[in-house]
């Protein structure tokens, strides 16, 4: 088994689920007493949180290139950035860690919409993730149109995220108001809901829409088990 590398923390809520699901996800696959071979770097989100909202992503970028050489120098031999916001500083991370395999949250989420057959999803995550093109893109890339809310509801999921999900507070009134955003975004054609950060499965789960729930955070733990395990 390979020992899988984390740069976590933002926000560590989502991080736990990280942890949880790659040593369930190991001890499904071999049993026993196996657990996952973790490497974890956790930032303090109060410090990239802030050049996050104010646009200066090349501060984010140094600091996420710093953690991922920790992660590196910690004897990780892949990295996962546990978050989807800070791939928008994707480039900076690989390229302080080149030659360590990367692996990109969007890339088994791409891979499981296509197998499902889906072409046209509702994108739920933080503003930068709905509206930026490092993300819109990188689906499109791979032949699938992401469909996000209007403005004033962009809004409301980015605030829950941060004021809420982000700080462990779940309530039935963020709740309801998901539920109507992702019946919304069904009307308009999606044929399935990307949950686009990492903390939004603490809030709403299968029960909560009509479409099909695709869970950007366990595709990425999954993809992490399965690069661990694969046979060199
Ligand atoms: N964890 C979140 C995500 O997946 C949001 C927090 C962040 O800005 O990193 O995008």
């Amino acid at each position: 088994m390979k020992t899988i590398g984390l740069i976590g923390g933002m926000s560590w809520e989502s991080t736990a689920t990280y942890y949880r699901l790659l040593n369930e996800f190991v001890k499904a696959r071999l049993g026993g007493l196996h657990s996952a071979k973790i490497v974890l770097v956790n930032v303090d989100f109060h410090e990239v949180e802030g050049p996050m909202q104010s646009g200066d992503w090349d501060r984010v970028g140094k600091a996420l290139a710093q953690a991922a050489r920790q992660v590196q120098a910690g004897g990780a031999q892949c990295l996962l950035l546990c978050t989807n916001t800070m791939h928008r500083v994707a480039p900076a991370i690989e390229a302080a860690v080149a030659g360590m395999p990367f692996l990109h949250i969007a890339e088994p989420t791409a891979r499981a919409l296509k197998q499902a057959g889906h072409t046209r999803v509702g994108l739920l995550g933080t503003r930068p993730t709905m509206e930026q093109a490092f993300y819109r893109d990188y689906l499109a890339s791979r032949g699938i149109e992401p469909l996000v809310p209007p403005p004033k509801d962009r809004e409301l999921v980015h605030r829950v995220i941060f004021e809420e999900l982000c700080l462990g507070v779940v309530t039935k009134a963020s709740r309801a108001e998901f539920r109507r955003v992702m019946a919304d975004l069904a009307a308009n054609g999606a044929q399935a809901i990307v949950l686009g950060c990492t903390e939004i499965s603490l809030l709403v789960g299968a029960v909560d829409s009509q479409l099909p729930l695709v869970d950007t955070t366990e595709l990425h733990a999954r993809a992490a088990v399965d690069w661990a395990l694969r046979a060199d």
